[in-house]
C-alpha cells in the first residue's frame, strides 16, 4: 500500500492521472490531456532514423519529443531536424530521470536486442509506457521480468510487431478466424535477406541478439501464429552458417517446423543469406498468400478464390504509433501487448533448443 501511495503521489506531482479498474486498482497511468502525447526514442541507430523518427512526421496522436542516445555527436543533428528541446535529451546513464520529465510519455526501445529487457525496465520504472522493438528480449524469461516490470509501474507495454496493424495481413489473419478457405491445413513462410555486416556489427554477435532467428525469424514465427490463431505445441529446428567468418557465434540460417493443435504444420525459414519474404497459407477450400508480407511498404497478396489485396503503401511505423498511442488514451489493450512477444520467445527459446540438438522434436 504504501508503495501505492508514493507512487500515486509521484504520479500527480508529474501531472499524470491513474486510471482506476473496477477493482479499485489503478490500472495504467493514462497522460492528462494533450493534444499529442510525447515519444522518446531510445538508441539512434537505422530503425530509429530511417523509420520511426519519419513516421513521427506523420502521427496525429503522438509526436517524438525526446531522445536517449549514447552517441553525444548525434544530439545536435537529432536536436535541429526534430525541434528536440535540451531538457529532453538523456543518455544511458540519466534515462532514468525521465520520471520527472511530463513532456515524454512514452519510451521506444530501438536498441540491439539483448538491451531490450534492460531498458524496457527502465522506461517502466520512470512511469513511462513502453514501446519495445522485435525480439522482445534474448529469451522468455526476460520477457516475464519486462511484463513484470509493466504491471507493476501501471504502464503499457508493446511490442513492434507492425505486420499486426497492416490491413492485408489483418485480412488474412481475419480469413483464419473465420475459415473462410476452410480449415487451415499447412503454412509456409520465409523472411530473410542477403546481408554483409561489418565486423563487430551486433546482428553477428550471438550475446547481443544476434543472427537471423532473432532478427528475421520472427516474422514467419509471428505470422504462423496470426494466422492460425493457435500456439504451436511443438517444434522442430535446425540451424548452420555458410559464412563463419562473418557469424562466428549465430545462426545465418534457420529451419523451423511448427507442430499446431488440429495438425496444422507450419514449415518456416528464415536468414542472413538469402532474400526471402512471403507467407502462403493452404486451408481444405482453397489458399491465401502475402508476398511480400514482412517490408516496410507494398504489403499485398491474393486469394485461390481470384481475391486480390492491394499494395498498401501508408507509413506503417506511424501507423503502428499512432494505434499505440490510442491503446494508452483510451485505456484500451493495445494490437501487440508484451504478452505476444513472450508468446514467441517462448517458441524461440524451443527452437534454439531443437537446433542444439541436431533438429529434435521439442514440445513447447
Ligand atoms: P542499429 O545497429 O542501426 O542501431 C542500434 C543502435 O543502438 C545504434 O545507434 C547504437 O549506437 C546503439 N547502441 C547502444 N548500445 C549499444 C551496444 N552495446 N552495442 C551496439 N549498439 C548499441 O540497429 P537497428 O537496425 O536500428 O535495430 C535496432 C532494433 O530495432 C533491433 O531490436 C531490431 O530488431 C529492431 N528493428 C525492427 C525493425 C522493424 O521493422 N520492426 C526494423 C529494423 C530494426
Amino acid at each position: 500500500m504504501a508503495d501505492f501511495i508514493s507512487r500515486r503521489s509521484f504520479l500527480i506531482r508529474s501531472g499524470s492521472a491513474i486510471a482506476v479498474s473496477s477493482f479499485g486498482f489503478p490500472s495504467i497511468i493514462i497522460p492528462r490531456k494533450k493534444e499529442k502525447l510525447g515519444v522518446a526514442l531510445v538508441g539512434l541507430g537505422n530503425y530509429s532514423t530511417n523509420q520511426l523518427a519519419p513516421g513521427l512526421l506523420q502521427t496525429r496522436h503522438c509526436e517524438l519529443r525526446g531522445i536517449v542516445t549514447g552517441s553525444p555527436e548525434k544530439i545536435p543533428v537529432w536536436q535541429e531536424r526534430y525541434g528536440i528541446a535540451d531538457r529532453n535529451v538523456y543518455n544511458y546513464e540519466t534515462m532514468h530521470t525521465l520520471a520527472d520529465n511530463d513532456e515524454i510519455d512514452i519510451v521506444y526501445i530501438v536498441l540491439p536486442n539483448h538491451l531490450h529487457a534492460k531498458y524496457s525496465i527502465i522506461g517502466a520504472e520512470a512511469g513511462k509506457h513502453v514501446w519495445c522493438e522485435k525480439p522482445m528480449a534474448m529469451n522468455a524469461e526476460e520477457c516475464l521480468t519486462m511484463i513484470d516490470a509493466a504491471e507493476k509501474n501501471r504502464v503499457q507495454l508493446t511490442v513492434g510487431y507492425r505486420m499486426q496493424h497492416e490491413p492485408n495481413t489483418k485480412t488474412i489473419i481475419r480469413y483464419g478466424a473465420e475459415q473462410k478457405f476452410g480449415r487451415i491445413k499447412e503454412i509456409e513462410s520465409a523472411g530473410g535477406f542477403n546481408g554483409n555486416f561489418p565486423e563487430g556489427n551486433w546482428r553477428t554477435i550471438a550475446a547481443k541478439g544476434g543472427g537471423a532467428m532473432f532478427d528475421m525469424g520472427v516474422y514467419p514465427l509471428n505470422a504462423a501464429r496470426y494466422s492460425t490463431g493457435l500456439e504451436p505445441v511443438a517444434v522442430r529446428a535446425t540451424q548452420h552458417t555458410d559464412r563463419p567468418e562473418m557469424f562466428p557465434d549465430v545462426d545465418e540460417h534457420t529451419n523451423f517446423e511448427l507442430e499446431f493443435p488440429g495438425g496444422i504444420v507450419a514449415r518456416c525459414e528464415t536468414s542472413f543469406g538469402k532474400n526471402m519474404n512471403h507467407l502462403h497459407v493452404s486451408c481444405t477450400d482453397g489458399w491465401y498468400r502475402l508476398e511480400p508480407f514482412l517490408s516496410y511498404t507494398d504489403v499485398q497478396g491474393e486469394a485461390s478464390d481470384g481475391t486480390q489485396l492491394p499494395p498498401d503503401t501508408a507509413h506503417q511505423q506511424a501507423r503502428q504509433m499512432d494505434n499505440d498511442t490510442l491503446a494508452i488514451i483510451e485505456n484500451k489493450p493495445p494490437v501487440v501487448p508484451g504478452e505476444e512477444g513472450l508468446a514467441d520467445m517462448r517458441v524461440v527459446d524451443a527452437i534454439f533448443k531443437s537446433a542444439s540438438e541436431n533438429g529434435r522434436r521439442v514440445e513447447i
